[in-house]
Protein backbone atom coordinates (compact mmCIF):
# COMPACT_ATOMS: atom_id res chain seq x y z
CA UNK A 1 0.00 0.00 0.00
CA UNK A 2 1.42 3.37 -0.85
CA UNK A 3 1.35 5.81 2.11
CA UNK A 4 3.89 7.98 0.73
CA UNK A 5 4.00 9.19 -3.22
CA UNK A 6 6.67 11.67 -4.16
CA UNK A 7 5.91 12.84 -7.85
CA UNK A 8 8.39 14.78 -9.97
CA UNK A 9 9.34 17.28 -7.42
CA UNK A 10 11.81 19.51 -8.30
CA UNK A 11 13.69 22.24 -5.91
CA UNK A 12 15.49 25.22 -6.83
CA UNK A 13 16.72 27.74 -4.32
CA UNK A 14 17.01 31.72 -4.67
CA UNK A 15 19.92 32.73 -3.40
CA UNK A 16 21.71 36.38 -3.49
CA UNK A 17 24.43 34.36 -6.14
CA UNK A 18 21.98 33.46 -8.12
CA UNK A 19 20.22 29.49 -7.96
CA UNK A 20 20.89 26.28 -7.15
CA UNK A 21 19.04 23.75 -8.10
CA UNK A 22 18.48 21.04 -5.22
CA UNK A 23 16.41 18.19 -6.37
CA UNK A 24 15.76 17.61 -10.54
CA UNK A 25 12.06 16.00 -10.86
CA UNK A 26 12.56 13.36 -8.61
CA UNK A 27 9.85 10.24 -7.25
CA UNK A 28 9.17 7.68 -5.37
CA UNK A 29 7.10 6.13 -3.40
CA UNK A 30 6.84 4.72 0.32
CA UNK A 31 4.91 2.07 1.65
CA UNK A 32 2.70 1.85 4.89
CA UNK A 33 5.11 0.10 7.33
CA UNK A 34 8.25 0.97 5.85
CA UNK A 35 11.60 2.20 6.59
CA UNK A 36 13.25 3.82 3.81
CA UNK A 37 17.17 5.18 3.87
CA UNK A 38 17.90 7.36 1.87
CA UNK A 39 21.82 7.68 1.30
CA UNK A 40 23.66 10.12 -0.12
CA UNK A 41 26.66 12.68 -0.57
CA UNK A 42 26.40 15.96 1.82
CA UNK A 43 24.30 18.52 -0.47
CA UNK A 44 22.61 16.42 -3.04
CA UNK A 45 19.12 17.27 -1.53
CA UNK A 46 18.85 14.49 1.37
CA UNK A 47 17.41 17.58 3.55
CA UNK A 48 15.41 19.49 1.19
CA UNK A 49 13.32 15.91 0.34
CA UNK A 50 12.37 15.64 3.94
CA UNK A 51 11.36 19.20 4.43
CA UNK A 52 9.24 18.91 1.41
CA UNK A 53 7.35 15.52 2.23
CA UNK A 54 6.89 17.71 5.83
CA UNK A 55 5.41 20.90 4.23
CA UNK A 56 8.40 22.95 5.84
CA UNK A 57 9.06 23.70 2.05
CA UNK A 58 7.10 23.98 -0.79
CA UNK A 59 8.94 22.02 -3.79
CA UNK A 60 9.08 24.46 -6.82
CA UNK A 61 7.40 21.94 -9.03
CA UNK A 62 5.97 18.58 -8.89
CA UNK A 63 3.68 17.50 -5.49
CA UNK A 64 4.14 15.31 -2.41
CA UNK A 65 0.71 12.53 -1.51
CA UNK A 66 0.77 11.25 2.23
CA UNK A 67 -2.28 9.10 1.83
CA UNK A 68 -3.38 9.83 -1.19
CA UNK A 69 -3.51 13.89 0.04
CA UNK A 70 -1.50 16.62 -1.24
CA UNK A 71 0.81 18.27 1.45
CA UNK A 72 0.06 21.80 1.60
CA UNK A 73 1.67 23.26 4.76
CA UNK A 74 3.04 21.52 7.80
CA UNK A 75 0.79 17.97 9.06
CA UNK A 76 0.02 16.73 12.62
CA UNK A 77 0.53 13.62 11.56
CA UNK A 78 4.42 14.04 10.39
CA UNK A 79 6.59 14.04 13.23
CA UNK A 80 10.03 15.35 12.54
CA UNK A 81 13.63 14.07 14.38
CA UNK A 82 16.33 15.65 13.90
CA UNK A 83 20.57 15.92 14.54
CA UNK A 84 20.58 17.04 17.87
CA UNK A 85 18.07 16.60 19.86
CA UNK A 86 16.45 19.77 20.81
CA UNK A 87 15.82 19.21 23.91
CA UNK A 88 14.92 21.88 26.69
CA UNK A 89 17.91 21.68 29.05
CA UNK A 90 15.71 23.50 31.73
CA UNK A 91 12.54 21.21 31.10
CA UNK A 92 12.64 17.36 33.05
CA UNK A 93 12.62 14.23 30.65
CA UNK A 94 8.81 13.86 30.97
CA UNK A 95 8.05 17.99 30.49
CA UNK A 96 10.37 17.63 27.11
CA UNK A 97 8.10 14.73 26.12
CA UNK A 98 5.03 16.10 26.95
CA UNK A 99 5.76 19.61 24.84
CA UNK A 100 4.78 18.15 21.72
CA UNK A 101 1.03 17.54 22.77
CA UNK A 102 1.11 20.36 25.20
CA UNK A 103 1.55 22.76 21.79
CA UNK A 104 -1.33 20.91 20.08
CA UNK A 105 -3.27 21.34 23.25
CA UNK A 106 -3.99 17.83 23.71
CA UNK A 107 -2.44 17.52 26.70
CA UNK A 108 -5.31 15.06 28.36
CA UNK A 109 -5.32 12.46 30.82
CA UNK A 110 -5.39 9.99 28.31
CA UNK A 111 -2.22 11.01 26.44
CA UNK A 112 -0.30 11.76 29.65
CA UNK A 113 -0.69 8.33 30.46
CA UNK A 114 0.27 7.14 27.17
CA UNK A 115 3.76 9.28 27.46
CA UNK A 116 4.14 7.26 30.58
CA UNK A 117 3.52 4.14 29.19
CA UNK A 118 6.06 4.97 26.46
CA UNK A 119 8.85 6.37 28.55
CA UNK A 120 8.34 2.65 30.83
CA UNK A 121 8.62 0.75 27.27
CA UNK A 122 11.37 2.22 26.28
CA UNK A 123 13.50 1.92 29.32
CA UNK A 124 13.46 5.74 30.55
CA UNK A 125 11.11 5.12 33.59
CA UNK A 126 13.72 5.84 36.26
CA UNK A 127 14.40 9.24 34.42
CA UNK A 128 11.85 10.94 33.86
CA UNK A 129 12.25 13.34 36.23
CA UNK A 130 15.98 13.69 35.39
CA UNK A 131 16.92 16.76 33.06
CA UNK A 132 18.79 16.10 29.53
CA UNK A 133 22.36 17.16 30.76
CA UNK A 134 22.05 13.91 33.21
CA UNK A 135 21.87 11.43 30.24
CA UNK A 136 24.15 10.43 27.60
CA UNK A 137 23.67 11.46 24.25
CA UNK A 138 22.42 8.36 23.35
CA UNK A 139 19.36 8.68 25.56
CA UNK A 140 18.81 11.66 24.90
CA UNK A 141 18.10 10.21 21.35
CA UNK A 142 16.06 8.27 22.39
CA UNK A 143 13.98 10.92 24.04
CA UNK A 144 13.58 12.79 21.27
CA UNK A 145 11.94 10.21 19.51
CA UNK A 146 9.71 9.19 21.87
CA UNK A 147 8.79 13.03 22.18
CA UNK A 148 8.10 12.73 18.47
CA UNK A 149 5.95 9.40 19.16
CA UNK A 150 3.92 11.51 21.68
CA UNK A 151 2.04 13.16 18.90
CA UNK A 152 0.93 9.79 17.19
CA UNK A 153 2.68 11.14 13.73
CA UNK A 154 1.46 8.35 11.21
CA UNK A 155 4.98 9.35 9.42
CA UNK A 156 8.28 9.73 10.81
CA UNK A 157 11.48 12.14 9.08
CA UNK A 158 14.67 11.58 10.87
CA UNK A 159 17.49 14.11 9.45
CA UNK A 160 21.17 12.30 10.24
CA UNK A 161 19.60 11.60 13.76
CA UNK A 162 22.50 10.42 14.90
CA UNK A 163 25.10 12.49 13.73
CA UNK A 164 26.44 13.92 16.67
CA UNK A 165 26.91 10.91 17.98
CA UNK A 166 29.98 8.97 18.43
CA UNK A 167 30.46 5.65 16.20
CA UNK A 168 30.06 3.35 19.07
CA UNK A 169 26.95 4.98 20.58
CA UNK A 170 25.72 5.29 17.26
CA UNK A 171 25.71 1.91 16.71
CA UNK A 172 24.02 1.05 19.82
CA UNK A 173 21.53 3.73 19.27
CA UNK A 174 20.39 3.30 15.73
CA UNK A 175 19.40 -0.48 16.80
CA UNK A 176 17.52 0.72 19.00
CA UNK A 177 15.70 3.32 17.57
CA UNK A 178 15.29 1.18 14.59
CA UNK A 179 13.51 -1.17 16.44
CA UNK A 180 11.54 1.42 18.54
CA UNK A 181 10.26 2.73 15.21
CA UNK A 182 9.08 -1.40 13.89
CA UNK A 183 7.17 -2.12 17.71
CA UNK A 184 5.16 1.19 17.26
CA UNK A 185 4.42 0.43 12.92
CA UNK A 186 5.38 3.40 11.94
CA UNK A 187 5.86 4.39 8.26
CA UNK A 188 9.89 6.12 8.38
CA UNK A 189 11.74 8.36 6.11
CA UNK A 190 15.93 8.31 6.88
CA UNK A 191 18.30 10.42 5.93
CA UNK A 192 22.32 9.59 6.18
CA UNK A 193 25.07 9.45 4.77
CA UNK A 194 26.29 6.31 6.30
CA UNK A 195 25.64 2.85 4.06
CA UNK A 196 26.07 1.07 7.26
CA UNK A 197 23.63 2.93 8.91
CA UNK A 198 20.97 2.96 6.43
CA UNK A 199 21.33 -0.71 5.98
CA UNK A 200 21.25 -1.79 9.36
CA UNK A 201 18.11 -0.01 10.50
CA UNK A 202 15.97 0.14 7.14
CA UNK A 203 14.51 -2.45 4.76
CA UNK A 204 14.43 -0.19 2.09
CA UNK A 205 17.20 2.39 0.95
CA UNK A 206 17.46 4.95 -1.85
CA UNK A 207 21.03 5.81 -2.87
CA UNK A 208 21.16 9.35 -4.39
CA UNK A 209 24.10 9.73 -6.03
CA UNK A 210 24.66 13.01 -8.02
CA UNK A 211 23.88 16.33 -7.38
CA UNK A 212 21.19 17.83 -8.01
CA UNK A 213 18.93 14.32 -7.08
CA UNK A 214 17.25 13.37 -10.01
CA UNK A 215 15.46 10.30 -11.02
CA UNK A 216 17.98 9.24 -13.54
CA UNK A 217 20.51 8.31 -10.58
CA UNK A 218 18.58 6.94 -8.15
CA UNK A 219 19.18 3.57 -6.93
CA UNK A 220 16.37 1.80 -5.44
CA UNK A 221 17.39 -0.82 -3.02
CA UNK A 222 14.61 -3.19 -1.19
CA UNK A 223 16.39 -5.12 1.67
CA UNK A 224 14.47 -8.57 1.82
CA UNK A 225 17.45 -11.32 3.83
CA UNK A 226 15.06 -11.47 6.59
P1 LIG B 1 21.88 17.29 1.92
O1 LIG B 1 20.84 17.20 2.97
O2 LIG B 1 21.93 16.07 1.03
O3 LIG B 1 23.22 17.65 2.45
P2 LIG B 1 20.52 19.72 1.18
O4 LIG B 1 19.13 19.35 0.86
O5 LIG B 1 20.80 20.31 2.52
O6 LIG B 1 21.45 18.45 0.92
O7 LIG B 1 21.06 20.73 0.09
C1 LIG B 1 20.97 20.48 -1.33
C2 LIG B 1 21.55 21.68 -2.07
O8 LIG B 1 20.71 22.81 -1.87
C3 LIG B 1 22.92 22.11 -1.58
O9 LIG B 1 23.62 22.60 -2.68
C4 LIG B 1 22.62 23.22 -0.59
O10 LIG B 1 23.68 24.11 -0.47
C5 LIG B 1 21.39 23.86 -1.21
N1 LIG B 1 20.50 24.44 -0.19
C6 LIG B 1 19.91 23.77 0.82
N2 LIG B 1 19.13 24.59 1.56
C7 LIG B 1 19.24 25.80 0.98
C8 LIG B 1 18.67 27.09 1.27
N3 LIG B 1 17.85 27.26 2.29
N4 LIG B 1 19.01 28.12 0.46
C9 LIG B 1 19.85 27.93 -0.57
N5 LIG B 1 20.40 26.76 -0.91
C10 LIG B 1 20.11 25.71 -0.14
P1 LIG C 1 22.64 19.15 5.89
O1 LIG C 1 23.62 19.01 4.79
O2 LIG C 1 22.98 18.30 7.06
O3 LIG C 1 21.25 19.03 5.44
P2 LIG C 1 23.40 21.86 5.86
O4 LIG C 1 24.52 22.18 6.80
O5 LIG C 1 23.63 21.68 4.41
O6 LIG C 1 22.72 20.61 6.47
O7 LIG C 1 22.25 22.94 6.01
C1 LIG C 1 21.82 23.43 7.23
C2 LIG C 1 20.75 24.48 6.98
O8 LIG C 1 21.24 25.50 6.11
C3 LIG C 1 19.51 23.93 6.31
O9 LIG C 1 18.37 24.54 6.87
C4 LIG C 1 19.65 24.31 4.87
O10 LIG C 1 18.39 24.51 4.26
C5 LIG C 1 20.44 25.61 4.94
N1 LIG C 1 21.34 25.76 3.80
C6 LIG C 1 22.15 24.82 3.25
N2 LIG C 1 22.81 25.28 2.21
C7 LIG C 1 22.46 26.58 2.09
C8 LIG C 1 22.82 27.63 1.19
N3 LIG C 1 23.67 27.44 0.18
N4 LIG C 1 22.26 28.83 1.37
C9 LIG C 1 21.39 29.03 2.37
N5 LIG C 1 21.00 28.10 3.25
C10 LIG C 1 21.53 26.89 3.11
Amino acid sequence: EKFVEIKNISMNYHTLDGETEALDHLSFDVNKGEIMAIVGPSGCGKSTILSIISGLLKPTSGEVLIHRKVVEGTNKSVGYMFQSDHLFRWRSILENVLIGLEIQKKLNEENIHRVHKLLDTYGLKEFKNHYPNQLSGGMRQRVALIRTLAIEPELLLLDEPFSALDYQSRLAVSDDIAEIIRKEKKTAIMVTHDIAEAISMSNRVIVLSNRPATIKNIHDIQLTCE
